[in-house]
């Protein structure tokens, strides 16, 4: 026998082909389906008292009918009806439009209960519902589902509630025992009569809570069934690195690590150790510290025989990186290259052959390095830097290649916490929350755009001092050139500013690779004072002499962004400046241009993003990765998402939830979302 939630609708009373159809439409097909579409909304029913309810707010009041209803005709059918109603010690009046078939039943004397708008502490108008008498057996609240019109809300509440009766009795709890009572959450069957037609505000907000856990608890599960599963289906490698090796290099480099990334340090350490394959995001502010933990465990994975790879974004970074790492090693024995395409094909051709050999132990390049038929000979453990599209490409092609290296990504682009565990929740995350001492809080400024000259002049003062100053000018995506010419114009304008007092420099992204990369050298070496650009300068850069750092058109960056260009500055022991010229035209502008003056933390902003974009937007709609939840909101409903990952952890790591009968419910729902079969959740 099929389940009875399976049946289709039609099987319900007074169901037929049209509304079958419509139905259709929205996606509700079966009486499962109506019975777990919730409603968005519940209309308030409770009686009200007037004096205390607001002008414009719908009210339901109960009173006795005073005077004869006043009936006017309007012409093309359309009427008003008005009485009076006695409720205590008030006499309001309430009008109906278009309801004249009403006049004959109401009765002076008799009871009414009626819903409309309450305007202005004296009437109800456009009363609709309405009861004559005390009401018996009223609902204090009815139910507002999205249903786009297809059918009228009263037809289809009569439909769930059928289908509730109907099949109520066979709809088992999907939630362990322990879990209910653990979180006195109440059971699947109360549940679905609450969430639909609560008896109270307090049973529905039980309903709710019941739900929400519900969502994010199986959410969670799926995840780390599929974590488990992959893990076992791909083994990795473990690397025993040479643990005195390692401690010799970290004494070796010119600082003491943070406390974070020792931390960080270990929890890689410890991964790259394990058979299983990596899979880990760390996560770190601009200027935390990230390129030194990758150097460190790359370090680690080389004194096991391994060989690594570490790809940025860009070539400029890229090369960036190969000068630090060459310096922190040249007192090593390891051997280094880097690959980018502006690599000579005589070099490149001797590159990959040493590659093969196993010659080469770590390759810094951009992101194409893995992709351009380089092969390894023994490839074990890959770094992407700043990534944020979070290397699903670069995974499957890395497993394409037939290798099953540890890989780390490392983001300075923070994760709030709340989408790290959902959208993430099958990869590990390392965090570095803390900067290293001695950093001076880069003072922020919102001016207004008119002020430039003021500002550049300001900046001019920096400039005698020695240090160097970015001007950032926004990329406008629907115009390459006006975007070029933004940047053109700041350049004009500043060349003129100083003339020839300070050099000016200028970035932009249709500079051809060689072009750009002499820029930026000539920027890093301090030839060029003052370096006009447009995003391009975005990611990673590394000149610590540059302090000023001005944003034109700064509204039309989202926080992310625009604290990723502040992280150009600062890098030095001097105080640095952000100012950020902008003319915003909405409140939301305004918040981020605040919130960007009160606070240097990456990890605050990106929760304030995330709160003024929503999940969605966060990450780009595309690779957001985010679950659709009912009833769970992933920003306020973070407490429940904890609880539900702690507990899904735990089951999944269990013995019992593969075995015992309790949990049969769970490994059908498992079964059911393709968990057990290891599809990819990316
Ligand atoms: P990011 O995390 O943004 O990639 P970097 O790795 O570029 O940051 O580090 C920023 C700067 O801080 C670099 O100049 C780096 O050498 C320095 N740095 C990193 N760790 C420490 C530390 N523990 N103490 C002092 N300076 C550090
Ligand atoms: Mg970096």
């Amino acid at each position: 026998m099929t389940n009875l939630l399976d049946q289709p609708i039609s099987t319900l009373k007074g169901v037929g082909q049209s509304t079958t159809d419509k139905l259709h439409e929205i996606g509700i097909d079966t009486i499962r389906d109506v019975i777990f579409t919730f409603p968005y909304r519940h209309e308030d029913f409770r009686l009200k008292n007037i004096v205390e309810t607001p002008h414009n707010e719908r009210i339901t009041v109960e009173g006795r009918i005073e005077s004869e209803p006043s009936l006017l005709f309007m012409g093309n059918k359309k009427s008003r009806l008005q009485i009076h109603l006695l409720i205590g010690a008030h006499l309001i009046k309430v009008v109906f439009f278009n309801q004249a078939y009403l006049k004959s039943k109401l009765v002076v004397g008799d009871t009414l209960t009626v819903t409309g708008k309450w305007d202005r502490g004296r009437q109800i108008i456009n009363a609709s519902t309405y009861t004559l008498g005390v009401r018996q057996d009223a609902n204090d609240y009815e139910p507002v589902y999205s249903i786009k019109g297809v059918i009228p809300q009263k037809n289809y509440r009569k439909l769930i509630r059928q289908a509730l009766e109907v099949a109520s009795s066979s709809i088992s709890e999907i939630l362990p025992q322990n879990i209910l009572q653990d979180y006195q959450l109440m059971h699947i069957q109360e549940a679905l009569e609450e969430i639909h037609f609560p008896t109270s505000t307090a049973a529905l907000e039980q309903a709710r809570r019941r739900f929400i856990y519900e969502e994010l608890f199986l959410f969670q599960l799926k995840i780390h069934a599929l974590k488990k599963i992959r893990q076992q289906m791909e083994p990795g490698v473990s690397i025993s690195y040479d643990l005195e090796k390692v401690k010799a290099f970290i004494a070796s480099l010119p600082y003491e690590l943070t406390t974070a990334q020792k931390r960080v340090v270990n929890e890689i350490s410890k991964d790259l150790k394990t058979p299983h394959r990596m899979n880990r995001l760390l996560q770190g502010d601009v200027g935390s510290g990230k390129t030194v933990v990758a150097a460190i465990t790359m370090y680690a994975a080389i004194t096991a025989g391994y060989q690594t790879a570490l790809m940025a974004p860009t070539e400029i970074l890229a090369e960036q990186h190969a000068e630090t790492l060459h310096e922190w090693f040249k007192n090593t024995d390891i051997t280094m290259a880097l690959l980018t395409g502006s690599t000579k094909q005589k070099v490149r051709r001797v590159l990959l052959e040493q590659l093969k050999n196993g010659e080469i132990d770590l390759l810094i390049g951009t992101h194409a390095l893995i992709q351009q038929g380089v092969d390894f000979k023994r490839l074990g453990f890959v770094i992407t830097d700043e990534q944020h599209r979070f290397g699903v490409e670069q995974r499957r092609v890395l497993k394409d290649k037939g290798e099953n290296p540890d890989v780390l990504f490392m983001t300075a682009t923070p994760i709030p916490r709340t989408l790290a565990i959902t959208a993430f929740g099958e990869m590990d995350v390392s965090t570095i929350d803390e900067l290293p001492t001695g950093r001076k809080q880069i003072e922020t400024h919102w001016l207004k755009k008119e002020t430039f000259t003021k500002t550049m002049v300001r900046v001019g003062k920096e400039l005698e001092k020695g240090r160097q100053a970015y001007v950032i000018c926004p990329l406008i995506e629907e115009s390459e050139k006006l975007d070029l010419q933004n940047a053109v114009d700041v350049y004009n304008q500043l060349t003129q500013l100083y003339h020839g007092k300070f050099t000016v420099g200028l970035m932009h992204g249709r500079l051809s690779s060689d072009e750009k990369e002499q820029v930026m050298r000539d920027f890093s070496e301090g030839k060029i004072a003052v370096l006009v650009s447009t995003t391009v300068v975005e990611v990673g850069v590394n000149v610590p002499n540059a302090t000023s750092m001005v944003i034109y058109d700064a509204e039309r960056f989202g926080l992310s962004q625009l604290h990723q260009l502040r992280g150009r500055v600062g890098r030095g022991s001097e105080q640095s400046y952000c100012i950020l010229l902008a003319d915003p035209k909405t409140e939301e502008g305004k918040e981020r241009m605040m919130v960007m003056c009160e606070t240097n933390d990456g990890f605050k902003l990106a929760e304030k993003d995330l709160e003024l974009r929503g999940p969605g937007d966060f990450f780009g709609k595309k690779q957001s990765g985010l679950p659709e939840f009912q009833v769970a909101d992933l920003i306020h409903d973070y407490r429940a998402l904890q609880n539900a990952m702690k507990d899904a952890e735990q089951i999944v790591q269990s013995d019992a939830l593969w075995e015992s009968e309790e949990y049969q419910a769970l490994r059908d729902f498992l079964h059911q979302s393709g968990a057990l079969e290891g599809d990819r959740l990316d």
